[in-house]
This record gives C-alpha cells, structure tokens and sequence, in this order.
C-alpha cells in the first residue's frame, strides 16, 4: 500500500484480492526499507513502573509481557513484511475485531516515527475491512479523523499502520478536566463526526475509547471504523456493500437465502471487480455462509460487524491504558418483546425484581395485524406482563445494532430500520453525560430494552414513548418515570449539588468508574444515590490505599476550574444531543454553531 505522500514503495507481491477491492494504490508494501530489526520488545514505561509494585504484581507484570511478546511474535510470523519495516514494542489494545501495537518505524528520511498497527482479526470479512480502510483513506487524516498510512496483508492477515496518538485513558482524566478542556473535547469530536457525516458514514460505535484524546498535545482522533455503515448517499463506495445486521439476521433467519461458495449478498449491484473477486477466487477462506449462520446477537456492542466466526464481547474490550475493572451486574429490568430468544431472556428475568419493565412493539403490532402474523389473529398480551403465542410466533424486526449498548441511541434500541448519523449525536450526547456528570460509564446495561429503561429514567418514560411513536415503535412501560432536569443530575452526580452530603474518600474513590445508571440500581432512585466524584479533595486519597482506586488518585488533579458556573449552554446542547427523537436531534454541522462554542472557531 503507498505511502499518502506518495513515497512508499509499493506492490511486489500485493494482495489482489484485497487490494483490487480497494484502490490502485491500495497495495500492500513489501519494500524492506532496511531498518535493522531488534528482538522485538514488548516494554512500556507504563508498564516498567508497575513491575516495581510487590513480586505478586510482578509476576502478574511478567506473565503479561510474555504474553505480549508472544503475540508479537506471532504477528511478525503471520505478516513477515512488518519486521523489514517496523520495531512493533508494545501491544495498546485489544478489541471485539482487533489488537493494535505500537511500533516505530524509520520511513524514509526523518526521524524515526511512532506507528499504530491494528491487526484485525482472520475472520473478519474482505469487505468489512476494505470498507473500513476506505473510510480512513477517504474521510480520515484531517479534521481529528485518523488516517491511515500503509495496509499489509498476507493470506487472512491484514494489519493497517496508522499515525500513532498518544492518548489519555478517559476514565483517568475524566475527573481532572478542567471546563474548558470538556468544551474543547466536545467541539474537537463534533468535528470529527461532522467530517465523516458529511461523507455519509454512520461511525455507529461512537465512545471515548474509539476517539483518542492527546491531553498534552491537545490532538484528537476518531478511530475505528468496524461498524461503520453508509448512509443512502454514502461517498463511501464500499461501505453500500457493507451488509448491515439487518440484512444478514434475514439471511439468517430465511435459511433459502444463505449463499454458497464465495459469493457474497449484496443489496445493490455489485461492482464488477468485486463480482469477480469473490466469485473466482477459489482463495477465498471465509465463505460468507459461516459468517451468517454464526452471528449470533452477542451479550452487547458489536453484532452488526460482517463476517464473523469468532464473537467476543465487547465488554472484554481492553485499553491498554484502563487499568480499571468494571464488574458485570444481573440486568434489573424485566423485558417483554415478540421474539422467541427475548421470550427467553424476559422470562428468566422476570423473576428478578425490577424498577421498569418495558415491551418494545412495532406499531404495525399494536394495530394488531404483524405481517408475519395471520390478520385474523388478535395479539391477547398487549398491556400484560406476557407474551403470547401470537407475539411468539411473530418473526423479529430486524434492524442494524452494532454499538455498545450505553451508547446506542433509542431508535438502535427499539430496533428502528431507518437509522442515521443521528445515532452517532446521541453516542456524543452520552460521551458528553458522562464529562458533565463525572460517570463513567453512565450507562451500563447488558441488553437493549434495559438500556432503554435507564434512559428513560433521565429523559422520562412518557417522552421516550412518545419519540418512539415518531419512528413507529410502540413502548410499554410498568411506570411511569419522570424526566430529569440535566443540570441539577450532573450537578448531583458531579457533587457540585450543596444538598448532597460530604463522602468519605474511600466511597469516593470508587465513584467515577462506577456507572451512574447500572442493573443494580433502582432507576427511579439512580441517581441520587450515587457518590459525586467531583468532591474529591487531593488529601483523600492515599497512594496503594487497599480501598482506593489507585489509578484515578495517581493522576487525580481536580480541577475544578469551571465547573462552578456551567454555562445553561452546555445543558442546552446536551438536551439537544440527546433528543429521543432522531428527526429533530441536533447534528454535528449544528452543534458546531451552538452558542455553547461561541468562542472557538474551527
Ligand atoms: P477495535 O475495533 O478493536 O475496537 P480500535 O481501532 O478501536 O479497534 O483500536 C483499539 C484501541 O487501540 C483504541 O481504543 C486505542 O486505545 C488504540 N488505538 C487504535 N488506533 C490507534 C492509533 N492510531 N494511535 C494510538 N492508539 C490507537
Ligand atoms: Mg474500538
């Protein structure tokens, strides 16, 4: 693959198959550029100051760094042509689709320069990838999008080289930003989300750890283009052939669809060399057909992903930089929807106590005359706490879900076919909960409809079901829950509330990390029992305290400079970010030009 400023060298035994999907100039780079390469290291700084905490912690430190050097060494093994160009020193993250390391490289004349290299995971589709290079290479490398600077791929192995940044761990830095910096990081990412809407991506996996934050540098990257989907009038080629979840749960779910061999369902024409790459390929190892039949609608995050064999959760997602666990709770809302597999889940849950319990339905199911279900049969559980044998046997709406759960926007959770950028407003508008309220995550459910719930408990029950009704979903809540007015909750959560009490540092020490709105909690109550971080004073915390979070103390710096005078502003584009209503929510171009910027330009 060449070099952007055109002074790579390229080609020599490149990928036909994926680079002909992709651009002439999309090759994969074989040139050695004759850097000597060392014993590959895995080492970090991060990682040196850890090893001199107690045996136990090193030994832990050793085991980890093997492990690191092992999968280095297998990435030099499954793409030798990285070890003539690059030093790869440290694995960075870990991802549902990926893991990226961090290498230097000599590239040309210059000093030697720090590489991102995301090697994605074998069984993620050509496509997929190809599409996911393609948003890179077309909207990425300005505007805090990342760009992309070589691809290499030997048989299933592709590993895309970025421009390497630096980057904060969100909820390290969540407590110590000053006002002004949350301005600063709010506008920078609206940039970046206007950019890729203006070439109609749908980034669908909008979170802190997909938009890279240099506090220093003050730079900023939106990265991780897996999910992505195209808009009706994408400008990204490949990303209409991109299946969306919806299309391969209906091929899933109607067996005759399922495609043999290599070609691939593609809802409009395909183009004709990628009809002939994957149609006379007999090279090609990842027959589609696996790829449907084993989607299976993981514990969260993302589904919507194509071709894959392997699924891991999102949840397991790991930063390298997050040194942070954050425990799974049993969900706490109880769920009724027509499916079969929700049935399942509604019923095991039903016996659990619960705040909320919610029941998604297409209106078409309200009217009672489902298209999969005989007109003449009358659904006989609306309102009830069931689900009857008519909901049963109705086929499930389909529709794309890819995300994290806390941060999908309403229509993703009630399954809404139509969905747009929009969803990546909402995405922010969660981001930018979380810098407000200093809670991170705010949201924490394990399925769709329990999220829903704890929306519901900010934004209000009868306002969710009425923006559902705009969409044509049908919502049924076992009470009613009032909406929250957003300044006084962050305020609550922050601790900037004079009403909530003084915490003790050890409960406080855990609050930042700790969702805002989990399982556990009851929503009516949420969030006026959690701890507000923004109290802490810096004599609180105690290094290795055995209670403390060590890492939210190590680089806790409060700042509370701001934070006192919020303007109404940043409320009033929050409320608008998180408008349960898609067609009014306010978009990335508008949000740049809201008043809470009135000062920055772009
Ligand atoms: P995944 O699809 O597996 O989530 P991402 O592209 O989001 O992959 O990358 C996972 C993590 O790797 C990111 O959260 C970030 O910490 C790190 N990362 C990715 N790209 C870069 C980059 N260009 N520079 C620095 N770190 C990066
Ligand atoms: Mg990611």
């Amino acid at each position: 693959m060449c070099n952007q400023s055109g002074g790579g060298k390229c080609c020599a035994g490149a990928s036909d198959r994926l680079a002909g999907i992709l651009h002439p100039n999309w090759l994969v780079m074989e040139a050695s550029l004759g850097i000597q390469m060392d014993e590959p290291m895995a080492f970090s700084p991060q990682r040196d100051r850890f090893q001199a905490e107690g045996s136990l912690k090193k030994n832990e430190q050793n085991f980890k760094l093997a492990g690191v050097k092992k999968d280095i060494e297998k990435l030099y093994e499954a793409v030798p042509q990285l070890s003539n160009v690059f030093k790869i020193k440290d694995k960075i993250g870990e991802g549902t689709f990926s893991s990226v390391y961090l290498a230097t490289a000599q590239l040309q004349v210059g000093p030697e320069e720090k590489i991102a290299l995301k090697h994605l995971i074998p069984t993620s589709h050509p496509i997929r990838i190809a599409a996911e290079l393609q948003c890179l290479t077309v909207a990425g490398g300005q505007d805090n999008v990342m760009g992309v600077k070589y691809c290499f791929r030997k048989n299933d192995h592709v590993v895309i080289a970025m421009p390497y940044l630096e980057h904060e761990s969100f909820l390290d830095i969540l407590n110590s930003l000053s006002f002004q910096e949350v301005r600063e990081y709010m506008f920078n990412l609206f940039k970046a989300l206007k950019r890729i809407h203006q070439f109609g991506i749908v980034h669908r996996d909008v979170k802190p750890s997909n938009f890279l934050y240099n506090r220093r540098l003050k730079k900023y990257a939106l990265v991780d283009f897996g999910l992505a989907q195209g808009t009706h009038d994408t400008k990204i080629e490949l990303l209409k052939f991109v299946q969306s979840e919806a299309q391969q749960e209906r091929c899933s779910q109607n067996k005759s669809h399922i495609i043999t061999g290599n070609k691939i369902p593609l809802s409009g024409p395909v183009p004709k060399e990628l009809d002939q790459q994957f149609t006379t390929k007999a090279s090609v190892k990842r027959p589609y057909t696996n790829a449907q039949i084993q989607i299976k609608q993981g514990k969260d995050g993302k589904e919507g992903s194509v071709g894959l064999s392997v699924q891991r959760s999102v949840f397991g997602e790991r930063n390298f930089n997050i040194h942070s666990s954050i425990s799974h709770e049993s969900p706490a809302v109880k769920l009724m929807k027509q499916s079969k597999t929700v049935d399942v889940l509604s019923r095991k849950l039903a016996t659990k106590k619960k705040a909320i319990s919610t029941k998604v339905m297409n209106s078409a199911v309200m009217r009672k005359t489902a298209s999969s279900c005989p007109a003449s049969l009358t659904c006989d559980c609306y309102a009830t706490d069931k689900v009857c044998s008519i909901c049963l046997s109705r086929r499930q709406q389909v529709a794309p879900r890819a995300g994290t759960p806390g941060f999908r926007a309403p229509e993703v959770l009630t399954k809404c076919p139509n969905q747009t950028t929009a969803i990546d407003m909402w995405s922010a508008g969660v981001i930018f909960l979380s810098l407000l309220s200093g809670r991170y995550p705010f949201y924490k459910a394990s399925d769709d409809l329990t999220a829903l719930a704890q929306i519901m408990t900010i934004r209000g029950s009868r306002e969710t079901i009425q923006a559902a009704k705009t969409f044509g979903k049908s919502i049924l809540c076992s009470k009613e829950v009032p909406a929250q007015d957003l300044r006084k909750l962050c305020e609550r959560l922050r601790g900037m509330d004079s009403s909530t009490p003084k915490l003790t540092g050890d409960i406080q020490g855990h609050a930042s990390h700790q969702p805002a709105i989990s399982e556990k909690t009851d929503h009516k109550a949420s969030c006026l029992v959690q701890t507000p971080p923004g109290q802490y004073s810096g004599n609180s915390f105690k290094k290795g305290d055995s209670n403390s979070c060590e890492h939210c103390f190590d680089e806790y710096n409060t700042n509370l400079e701001g934070w006192n005078e919020v303007p109404d502003e940043a409320y009033d584009l929050l409320d608008k970010l998180l408008d349960l209503n898609p067609a009014s929510r306010i978009t990335a171009e508008e949000a740049l030009l809201h008043p809470f910027f009135k000062d920055m330009s772009l």
